[in-house]
């Protein structure tokens, strides 16, 4: 069975769309599936819409989040949840082609263990948005070298092994595009082109990025904290200069003047010391965050049953 896992937040008008066009479809393709949508939260009509639905129809299933955990919590907890031996995972607005799934599938049956959808296109994005996600990526590079993530997308396929491999991972945050490369195993890409979001708008504020992409830049190097060695190894180099050149002109009785150098040196080191305090600081933050074991999201509701589960479900029944 494949479980279709749909994060969910805000898309009350998209629920029944995707619905609709992944059952015909999977239908049609005769391939035994159940819809998982992950409601993170939504403050709208959303988590109504799929109880609703999971009344109407077979296999859909529903997890509701306490809050607004993110998506990567949303995904997490769709790969918990799914009873499946493969899963994808899909946006709810249809910006990734559900058709493309079958050729997913295809690739599967024929041994691939994670099937990346990749960009062909980024869609259309900002100037502004388009530097920052080309700085991040160029980052990530550095940090990984098998990282290519920039025309990557959360639109992926994972056969069972993969599944059971990202939930044994102890850490909270995380970076599913990253961490389902980081894991290996037999991998096939398929390029497909980012299609116009058709009903409500984007849930990432350029905050909630920048803050989603530091995070995920700190937890995959440790790169900056190393940049405060070499920053200190070339003041060092530099204090060792100057302290032989006030030495000099000490005992050669020129020692006057030099206060603006003395101003600028306080204003510089101290500089440097703040700035790297600063990136100490985040990486204990991230570690105290990890250190905690909260749990990635917490859940209040759950509706539909896995049909997996039937045979369980009579049991208890008789
Ligand atoms: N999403 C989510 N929680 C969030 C933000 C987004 O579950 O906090 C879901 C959203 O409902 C959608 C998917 O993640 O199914 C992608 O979000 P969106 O389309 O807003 O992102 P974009 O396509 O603009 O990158
Ligand atoms: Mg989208």
């Amino acid at each position: 069975m494949l479980s279709v896992i749909i994060p969910s937040f805000n898309e009350g008008e998209n629920i029944r769309r995707i619905a609709g066009v992944l059952s015909s479809l999977l239908t049609a393709e005769k391939i035994p599936y159940e819809l998982i949508f992950v409601d993170d939260g939504s403050t709208d009509i959303t988590w109504r819409e799929i109880s609703l639905l999971s009344e109407e129809e077979e296999g859909i299933r529903g997890v509701r989040f306490s809050r607004n955990f993110g998506k990567e919590g949303a995904i997490f907890a769709g790969l918990q949840k799914a009873g499946g031996e493969v899963a994808v995972v899909i946006d709810c607005d249809l910006q990734h082609p559900p058709e493309l799934i079958s050729e997913m599938y295809r690739l599967w049956k024929n041994g691939a263990e994670v099937v990346e959808a990749v960009k062909r296109n980024r869609g259309k994005e900002g100037l502004f948005y388009k530097l920052f996600a080309k700085l991040f990526y160029r980052a990530m590079r550095v940090a990984d070298d098998n990282m290519e993530l920039d025309r990557a997308s959360d639109f992926k396929l994972l056969d069972r092994k993969v599944i059971n491999a990202l939930l044994a991972m102890p850490e909270r945050i995380t970076f599913f595009r990253a961490l389902s490369s980081w894991v290996g195993f037999r991998r096939e890409c398929i390029a497909f082109d980012v299609r116009p979001r058709e009903k409500g708008n984007t849930k990432w504020s350029f905050g909630k990025l920048f803050s989603f992409a530091l995070s995920n830049l700190t937890s995959f190097t440790n790169f900056p904290m190393q940049l405060m060695t070499v920053g200190g190894l070339v003041f060092f180099v530099f204090a060792c200069v100057l302290g032989a050149n006030t030495l000099v002109n000490y005992f050669s009785g020129t020692s006057e003047e030099g206060f603006s150098t003395v101003i600028l040196l306080i204003l510089i080191i101290g500089a440097f010391i703040m700035f790297g305090l600063g990136i100490i600081g985040y990486y204990i933050s991230k570690i105290y965050e990890e250190i905690k074991f909260r749990p990635r999201y917490i859940i209040t509701n759950e509706v539909g049953e896995s049909p997996n589960n039937n045979n369980t479900k009579k049991q208890i029944e008789n």
